[in-house]
């Protein structure tokens, strides 16, 4: 059954969503939660769109008893016939596109534009990790000199895959997929604030998958953290927050030896030198910020480092760029920015511009809550200069479309403060020096690095960060090989 007729009004999507009987994939069937009902608000207005009932603990546990039996026989189908199912899969969820770009405006407050392409770039992830199955392979060694010495990947059953709230679709599809082409069964938790568009992907998974191979939960960090516990999840892979981070590698020891792999948070600097193309550099620095996501991207570029000699022209350059950015209701045509996610999100964005502000930075743009959108939880694209690389709005992840910018003298100077937050995930460097432009990414401390270009992800490419930012490289074959774990073979011939 379609979620509503295209073309749709958000009225209509929003009609939908609350006469949906929204249901969760727990194995083997489509239920209901058995834990309390909770409301899913709609951030760009603030009202309630349906409630749903959150997993129990019970639930999990039955969740995970299914994945685990169904571990050993889609495990035995081999890498080719589960890429098979995996890109069945991709095929039914791309039927549902427009229904799923619509779930995540409405639920998430992205612009529906972005949304469709958000939805294409997790099919497309799919697609591109059912294309890697060939690479599962292991390797012959010279062990011995009369012996056969092989290795092969196996998968480790299991697998908890714990997701945030900025790209619900996106995430969703294209992070289960490489778990279960490498021959586990997965666990999909959503973000409680966005779990619609996941609910859905579970609903079609259902018609797709065998019984048991994909679950989706939804609840909050009970749920996940009950998953991390849970001692027959041996492989937890998280995308969140560097403080739950943590605490899932902290849960995890305690209950047992886990591999856990983290995409966590960034602080990032774009590094601009005084060669660099300046119209180019310009348009990246408001790219880097994407505020289609409201700034809530781990790999925004929010600090901007500019070499001093033109700081001036980039600084009132980049300021009246970000003053044009058009805000409004995300499924309004040329909207570039909608709310963000929760009341506790925006104060936090405008509680740390508000303290920036306190501590000596000049406000260029923006700076808080937009009287005319006060129906939703808005806050302005901001620019703020005039703080030190020290300062806590140069250090701490916003996560709200917030830049800062800075000058810097040197080449040395600009590596410094670069590498000066505890944050690692990327950075961008824009100059026509090619000596310099590998220099500097070099000595950047961030797994992700652009050389005149910012924010674009490239297919195969590994995507993962250094320091608070994680461990683990996603979006790549590092991604599939991380989920399997290698077993050698030694045949001693006699
Ligand atoms: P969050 O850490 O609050 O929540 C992420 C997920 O973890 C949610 O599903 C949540 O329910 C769950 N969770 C919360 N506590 C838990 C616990 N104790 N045990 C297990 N699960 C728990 O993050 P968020 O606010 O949804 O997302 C924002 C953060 O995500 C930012 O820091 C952002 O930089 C980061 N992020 C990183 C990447 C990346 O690729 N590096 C991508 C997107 C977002």
């Amino acid at each position: 059954m379609s979620l509503a007729e295209h073309p749709a009004t958000p009225e209509e999507v929003i009609s939908a969503i609350n006469n949906y009987h929204w249901q969760q994939l727990h194995g083997s069937e489509l239920r209901e939660g058995r834990g309390e009902a909770a409301p899913i608000i709609n951030p760009s207005t603030k009202d309630v769109l349906t409630t749903i009932a959150w997993a129990t603990r019970d639930d999990v546990t039955a969740v995970v008893n299914e994945a685990s039996d169904a571990a050993a026989a889609w495990a035995a189908r081999g890498p080719y016939a589960r890429a098979a199912i995996v890109r069945e899969l991709a095929d039914a969820l791309e039927k549902r596109a427009e229904d799923f770009a619509w779930l995540d405006t409405i639920d998430a407050g992205l612009p529906l534009w972005m949304m469709r392409i958000d939805i294409v770039t997790g099919i497309a992830r799919m697609r591109m990790f059912a294309d890697m199955a060939h690479a599962l392979t292991g390797q012959s060694l010279p062990g011995s000199p009369q012996g056969l010495h092989v290795t092969t990947p196996e998968p480790f059953g299991v697998v908890a895959r714990i997701i945030p709230f900025n790209h619900p679709f996106m995430f969703a599809a294209s992070k289960i997929a490489a778990p279960l082409v490498a021959g586990n069964t997965v666990v999909l938790k959503p973000s409680e604030l966005t779990p619609l568009s996941a609910l859905l992907l579970g609903e079609v998974a259902a018609e797709v998958l065998p019984s048991g191979v994909l679950s989706v939960v939804h609840g909050g960090p009970d749920v996940g953290d009950q998953l991390v516990r849970d001692k027959r999840v041996h492989r937890i892979a998280f995308t969140g927050s560097h403080g739950v981070g943590r605490s899932i590698q902290q849960a995890g020891a305690e209950v047992g030896v886990k591999s856990v792999s983290l995409e966590l948070g960034g602080k990032n600097a774009l590094i601009a030198y005084d060669d660099a193309d300046i119209d180019g550099l310009i348009a990246s620095a408001v790219k880097g910020m994407n505020f289609a996501f409201a700034g809530q991207s781990c790999g925004s570029t929010s600090r901007l480092l500019v070499q001093r000699s033109i700081f001036t022209e980039v600084r009132d350059r980049v300021a009246e760029a970000v003053a044009r950015v058009r805000q409004g209701l995300p499924w309004e045509e040329g909207v570039q920015i909608g709310p963000m996610i929760s009341q506790r999100q925006q104060e936090r964005a405008l509680g740390f511009i508000e303290r920036a502000r306190e501590a000596g930075a000049e406000l260029l743009v923006g700076g808080s809550h937009p009287t005319e959108l006060s129906s939703g939880w808005y806050v302005e694209p901001t620019v703020l200069t005039g703080m030190t690389p020290d300062a806590e709005i140069a250090q701490e992840e916003v996560f709200g479309p917030v830049l800062s910018i800075m000058p810097f003298d040197s080449e040395e100077e600009a590596i410094t403060i670069a590498n000066s937050v505890d944050y690692g995930l990327t950075g961008s460097v824009w100059t026509q020096d090619i000596d310099r432009a590998f220099r500097t990414a070099r000595a950047l401390e961030a797994g992700y690095v652009w050389i005149n270009d910012t924010s674009t992800h490239f297919p195969g490419v590994p995507f993962g960060g250094v320091k608070l930012s994680g461990i683990g490289r996603e979006e790549s074959l590092e991604e599939l090989l991380s989920y399997t774990q290698t077993r050698a073979i030694n045949v001693v011939l006699r």
